[in-house]
């Protein structure tokens, strides 16, 4: 008999896919060999998906007092803030079954908080949030999210899981 399993959607490189800006991953063995013995795991890497390839020119968060813009770190010109943000929204219609998400931490794309951003001053503060995850969290504000640090930690997972189930009766 097929089980559907509840869907959550991990940022690729937590899977052990090499989709980083410099080829590598950040795999979280927990999540390949325990959490998908219960769950639908829904790899998503933004900027993979806005074809940024692999390797690619590193990306930060800059504050340019119009907004928080992800622009290239050696070429500012390069601005991805448009495209990751579309991105998001897309996820958004494209799996509208995920029911919590996994999101790598400190990424201009995927970072929930405290990701590093330069103000105008020319300093970094760790104070903002990826694009990406900015865009699905404001379409989808009661979404369960967590990064790897804190779904590493065996009582917030046990939270993070709870507000999934719950989340997943009513959507
Ligand atoms: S943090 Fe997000 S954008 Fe960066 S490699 Fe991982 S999934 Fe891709």
């Amino acid at each position: 008999m097929q089980i559907n399993k509840i869907k959550i959607a991990v940022s690729s490189c937590l899977l052990g896919e090499s989709v980083r800006y410099d080829g590598t991953d950040k795999h979280i063995k927990y999540i390949t060999q325990v959490l998908s013995l219960n769950y639908n795991l829904i790899s998503l890497c933004p900027e993979m998906a806005v074809g940024m390839g692999v390797p690619r020119a590193p990306i930060h968060l800059v504050d340019d007092e119009g907004g928080i813009q992800v622009v290239g770190i050696d070429n500012p010109e390069c601005n991805m803030t448009k495209p990751l943000t579309q991105y998001g929204n897309e996820v958004v219609e494209i799996y509208p079954d995920i029911c919590g998400y996994i999101f790598k931490k400190n990424s201009p794309s995927c970072g929930i908080k405290n990701v590093k951003v330069l103000n105008t001053q020319g300093q970094y503060e760790r104070k903002g949030q990826g694009v990406y995850v900015a865009a699905i969290l404001n379409r989808l504000p009661s979404l369960p999210v967590i990064d790897e640090d804190d779904f590493l930690d065996a009582k917030v997972r046990k939270k993070f899981l709870y507000r999934v189930s719950e989340y997943s009766k009513v959507n």
